[in-house]
């Protein structure tokens, strides 16, 4: 029996086999997504578990190009690679276990998440309104200046 080869994304089987293991309507769909990926990544500094999900499906070399091209991108922005790309680029390179020096990039700083910016009179850490002035949120704890000590 002539063994049939089926597109990985469908399940169609494969006449035309230069778009392999895809068809050649699965493969224009996941190039579209993977270019779609490429600018949400640029534009939103982030990158989603379902996005994730379909990088996987492409090869390490097309992985590490991306990184590469928006590593640049990103680093050509005014003032550098800012807090929030180095996280979504922390979280490129361990979703597909990518190293610095494979990529020829320098070592990124190791943030993996952004503490929001809450307003001044808001504890970060349970919401309560609090005084600009305190030292402590009265409510939980939390220390607000960082340049105090507590169990002084
Ligand atoms: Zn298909
Ligand atoms: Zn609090």
């Amino acid at each position: 029996m002539e063994e049939v080869e089926r597109c990985e994304e469908c399940g169609k089987v494969l006449k035309d086999k230069s778009y392999e293991p895809y068809c050649k309507q699965c493969d224009e769909k996941l190039d579209k997504q993977f270019d779609d990926i490429e600018d949400n990544i640029l534009i939103y500094k982030e990158i989603l578990d379902g996005e994730i999900k379909v990088l996987e499906k492409f090869e390490d070399t097309d992985i590490k190009d991306l990184f590469k091209r928006v590593y640049e991108k990103l680093s050509r922005e005014e003032g550098g690679l800012k807090e929030e790309s180095i996280v979504v680029l922390n979280k490129l390179k361990s979703s597909f276990s990518l190293k610095e020096s494979e990529l020829g990039i320098k070592e990124l700083r190791e943030i993996r998440e952004i503490k929001k910016a809450k307003p001044k009179d808001q504890c970060p850490e349970c919401d309560k309104k609090i005084k600009e002035d305190f030292n402590l949120c009265p409510y939980c704890g939390y220390r607000l200046k960082k340049d105090i000590e507590i169990n002084k």
